[in-house]
């Protein structure tokens, strides 16, 4: 029987794929440093997995609200108010079962064949994939090493056209670690006020993972887009907690209720347990995020410095979450026959660009989320694999 069409279109992540891949190598035997997958290495702080410990025995284990647990909803409105000193009702905050689903409603909000949606390119691969299963045709906004892997807005308003229904932007991004600068957004926001008919969804998700003293610039910031802007953001990557499946959304009036009846229809709601942790990582102590921050940059600069003497191998400076791109162009190889190879033979993970689009190309993804002796073997491990394979 035949499924419909959409799904000989769907795409998927291929780091999952290299994950399992570096599992069974790992199950055969052999030495695996893992810079593929994008989580963080510790653990969720204890407050948080005692608050969801403390729901379950209080019998908090049935079925909330479609769009999430009262007071939760308050906490993101409360905090996201604060933050951007904006109002924000808790009314259009919608909890989700992940950041990805937030996304997933988006893109089925507005994808249809004939319409088009503009999305980063290198950028996560989920956005691609919805957009084709939905039959909407995919246009890529170049994020170039050039521009320091931030979106250039006069490109982006460039790519709009009268078929254009939704813009996707994502800083701090994935799989660059590009943070694009006020100025920029700015200048985008001003011209979409040329193009009031195209709605904006910012994938905020990396939004406390900053370097360098580095602010994070929210789309929330700007009022004249409120009206057509969704929000994706949540708790895997801020608090670890990626295996809890929670993130959080926030939505123009008009289409609430739109978002409220797919939760409906499709997870009816988000675990309970979960949802208190979440409030718990909201409302507690936040000196395990900072601590977690100040980590990972050490790691950061491990990495870039380290790759950055690798042969053939130029690396940039990620401002944001905890991946560097770099540039492999010199060594003579291709970027996806590289990974599998590093992956094979020297044991190390890590991702080709072109699993995050076509201009991925010339480059890999290393996540830094694991321990600094670890980054430093996968580093050597590189540095011998290259200097025994490079052409030059
Ligand atoms: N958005 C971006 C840019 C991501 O990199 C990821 C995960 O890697 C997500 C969203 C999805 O996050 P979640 O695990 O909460 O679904």
């Amino acid at each position: 029987m035949k499924l419909v069409d959409g799904f000989s279109r769907i795409g998927e992540e291929n780091a999952f794929a290299v994950l399992a891949r570096a599992q069974q190598l790992s199950a055969n035997g052999k030495e695996i440093i893992n810079l593929g997958i994008g989580q963080p290495d510790f653990k969720t702080p204890t407050h948080i997995v005692d608050a969801a410990v403390t729901a379950l025995k209080n019998g908090e284990h049935g079925y909330t609200a479609a769009t999430g647990i009262p007071p939760l909803r308050e906490a993101v409105a409360a905090e996201l108010s604060s933050r951007y000193n904006t109002d924000v009702s808790d009314e259009l905050v919608a909890i989700m079962p992940g950041g990805k689903v937030t996304m997933f409603a988006a893109i089925l909000m507005f994808g249809e064949p004939g319409v088009e949606i503009l999305y980063p390119d290198p950028g996560f691969p989920i956005y691609r994939s919805m957009i084709e299963f939905t039959g909407a045709t995919p246009v890529p906004i170049p994020i170039r090493e050039s521009n320091g892997f931030a979106f250039s807005a006069t490109e982006t308003l460039s790519l709009i056209s009268s078929k254009t229904r939704l813009l996707i932007v994502n800083s701090p991004a994935n799989p660059c670690g590009g943070v694009t600068p006020k100025k920029e957004i700015d200048n985008l926001v001003n011209g979409l006020a040329e193009h009031p008919n195209v709605a904006i969804m910012s994938d905020e998700i990396y939004d406390r993972l900053l370097y360098d003293d580095e602010q994070h610039i929210s789309l929330l910031s700007y009022p004249e887009i409120r009206d057509r802007l969704i929000l994706l953001n949540g708790w895997s990557k801020t608090y670890a907690m990626t295996g809890w499946r929670l993130g959080y959304s926030l939505w123009p009036e008009p289409w609430f209720d739109a978002v409220r009846k797919l939760a409906v229809n499709a997870w009816s709601c988000v675990n309970t347990p979960s949802q208190y942790a979440a409030l718990a990582a909201l409302t507690g102590p936040q000196d395990s995020v900072q601590a977690m921050v100040d980590t990972f940059d050490e790691r950061r600069r491990f990495v870039v410095d380290g790759l950055n003497q690798l042969p053939g191998v130029n690396c940039i400076t990620p401002k944001g979450a905890f991946y560097a791109f770099p540039n492999i162009k010199d060594t003579g190889w291709q970027a996806k026959p590289l990974a599998s190879a590093l992956l094979e033979e020297a044991g190390v993970a890590v991702i080709g660009g072109p699993d995050f689009g076509t201009l991925g190309e010339g480059y890999i993804r290393l996540s830094y989320a694991n321990s600094l002796p670890n980054i430093e073997r996968a580093l050597d491990k590189m540095a011998d694999f290259l200097k025994e394979h490079s052409p030059t």
